[in-house]
């Protein structure tokens, strides 16, 4: 049994409970998932493992189409340019087989030689065969579509026949008959014929006696539309295109036809001497009018030209574009469905757990009436939900027992407190409760100044009542006079047994007549009951504070020398103390 140093009993309580939750248990029940969460953790999983091979095999496969993608490309335009140069160069190798054979005819002979030769008989003649000759080219005109316009042009390089309504010169290079003499051919420049609306390219071939001595030219004004219309049919897709061009990079014309504007432009030096240089080999470069392409360069046979064929770049990665644009997407949803998984997931591994966290913090903080429900599916969390219930359980039956413990010590403590307190014979107030309450009562009527009173009684001749009917009789006879102070006594007096056969009345408020009144009911019922047919006395002492004495003890012992002034007087009596006694005063 606990005491404390004095010797007191310490009272025995039940531990109060501690209702506040730990703050390392309440960290555990926020309801967003922390970092080091089991739900963090399922999440960032879930997501990596759909991320990591998604990501790997979706940029393998970018790789491999983006090379496909650039294969075909590649093959694309090396089969447009190669295709359409040889088809340029066929087109302009006939045009000018044509103009050849036109050329070598009589009409042209005859015209162009006649003056010459038969200078003095032949001005009307010549006439005749210069109509003859503009029959001739304009018969050729209708036939051959690809030409514009037919001429024939002396040596002087001044045109003595057309085939347009009109005779206009043109302009040939200056040393255009050395060029006919060793090229056996010119091809111009092309221009853009603001009247006519379109670009134009004047060809021309020489014409020759039957000795081969050159006589003049015969010259043609291309139409290039065929051309457009044969590069566009390599190049039908809207995106990429098809340039003919000089090798200095002057456009003759385009799968996209031809505008004045156009016309004028050039390829960038810098970008033709690479594109000369890197014939057959596709790579990006600024186009006409700074598009941005992928092409490359294809020489025409037999000829100062050349082809590019093109394809915008945008237009070149448009599927590898929409292909990652597709990857991003896949990718996104793939995450999205793998965080929703991965949540799911988590919540349900992570919710009986957080719920056995959640009871565990409750049982720490002192709730024991937690009970979870069984973990659904069983398995390790079920298991770990079991033992804990258990395990609470058995914390209640201990808690339980513990109380009961509490409870019974409690009830002893509470016992042996009275027993410390009590007479065991009568069940009146001890002596030692006595002198704590008159302690007490002194304090109290000092500082509130208010008084109280004692008497102080002893049984008369009681030790001759013992010789004649023996010691559990006179324990009867105490245990009487008990009963009787204790019923003729208020609530609040404190009745003691002050030792043997002597009792102390206490009476707070009381002055000494109240008290003398008392002490003499008392006498006077004492006196009236009977013990074994024999009379029983007291003698009572009275005394009162502050009257009497100024503290407690003091007034005890003038209470009984008040008592035995009344045994000395004959007993059966009650007796205020003498004033004279007052200590101090
Ligand atoms: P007086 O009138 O002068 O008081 O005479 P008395 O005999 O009462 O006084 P005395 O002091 O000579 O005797 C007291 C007796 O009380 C002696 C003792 O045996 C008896 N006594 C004291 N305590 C108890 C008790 O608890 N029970 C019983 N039966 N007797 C007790
Ligand atoms: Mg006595
Ligand atoms: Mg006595």
């Amino acid at each position: 049994m606990p005491s404390t140093p004095s010797g007191g009993v310490t009272p025995i309580r039940p531990v109060p409970t501690v209702h506040a939750v730990t703050p390392r248990a309440r960290g555990k029940y926020l309801p967003f998932p922390r970092l080091e969460s089991i739900r963090s953790r399922i999440l960032a999983f879930a997501v990596l493992a759909a991320l990591v091979p998604s990501g790997v095999m979706l940029g393998i496969s970018y790789t491999q189409n983006r090379r496909a993608l650039e294969k075909k490309l590649t093959e694309d335009l090396l089969s447009e340019s190669a295709q359409s140069a040889r088809a340029t160069g066929v087109w302009l190798k006939e045009r000018l087989y044509d103009l050849r054979v036109f050329a070598g005819s009589d009409e042209v002979a005859n015209t162009l030689d006649g003056p010459g030769t038969l200078a003095r008989n032949q001005s009307v003649s010549s006439s005749q065969a210069q109509g003859r000759l503009r029959d001739y080219l304009l018969s050729l005109h209708e036939r051959f579509s690809d030409f514009e316009q037919l001429m024939v042009l002396d040596l002087n390089g001044a045109v003595v026949a057309s085939s347009a309504d009109q005779i206009t010169q043109i302009q040939l290079p200056a040393d255009w008959k050395s060029i006919l003499r060793s090229d056996n051919q010119i091809v111009g420049e092309t221009y853009w014929d603001s009247k006519a609306g379109r670009p134009k390219l004047i060809v021309a071939v020489p014409a020759q006696r039957a000795d081969g001595r050159l006589i003049g030219a015969f010259a043609a004004e291309l139409n290039l539309a065929p051309v457009k219309l044969l590069l566009r049919s390599f190049a039908p897709d809207t995106s990429s295109s098809i340039f003919l061009l000089t090798l200095k990079g002057n456009p003759i014309t385009s799968s996209e036809g031809m505008n004045p504007r156009l016309i004028k432009t050039r390829m960038p030096p810098q970008t033709m001497q690479k594109l000369l240089a890197n014939a057959r080999t596709p790579f990006p470069f600024n186009s006409f009018g700074g598009r941005s392409v992928i092409g490359t360069l294809e020489y025409v046979p037999q000829v100062s030209w050349a082809v590019v064929s093109q394809i915008s770049s945008e237009a070149a990665f448009l599927q590898i574009r929409r292909f990652r644009d597709l990857s991003i997407i896949v990718i996104a949803l793939l995450l999205i469905l793998a965080s929703a998984l991965g949540y799911r997931l988590g919540l349900l591994i992570a919710r009986p757990l957080d719920r056995l966290a959640k009871a565990a913090g409750e049982v720490a903080s002192g709730d024991l009436a937690v009970d979870l429900p069984e973990a659904a599916g069983g398995g390790e969390v079920g298991y770990l939900t079991d033992v804990f219930n258990h395990m609470v359980s058995r914390l209640r039956e201990g808690r339980r027992e513990l109380d009961l413990i509490h409870e019974t010590l409690r009830k002893k403590n509470e016992e042996l407190e009275m027993l410390s307190t009590t007479d065991s014979l009568t069940g009146l107030d001890n002596h030692r409760s006595l002198m704590q309450r008159l302690d007490e009562e002194e304090a109290r009527c000092k500082r509130e100044r208010r008084s109280f009173s004692v008497l102080v009684g002893d049984v008369d001749h009681f030790k001759q009542y013992n010789d004649a009917f023996g010691h559990p009789a006179g324990d009867e006879v105490l245990k009487a006079i008990s009963d009787i102070m204790r019923e003729a006594a208020r609530p609040i007096d404190c009745v003691a047994r002050y030792g043997g056969e002597e009792f102390v009345v206490l009476m707070p408020d009381t002055g000494p007549g109240d008290a003398l009144e008392l002490a003499e009911h008392i006498r006077a019922r004492v006196a009236a009951k009977k013990f074994m047919s024999r009379k029983m006395t007291l003698s009572i002492g009275v005394a009162s504070f502050p009257e009497d004495a100024d503290n407690a003890e003091a007034l005890i012992s003038i209470a009984d020398e008040a008592l035995y002034q009344a045994k000395r007087e004959g007993r059966d009596r009650a007796i205020r103390a003498r004033q004279l006694a007052k200590t101090g005063s």
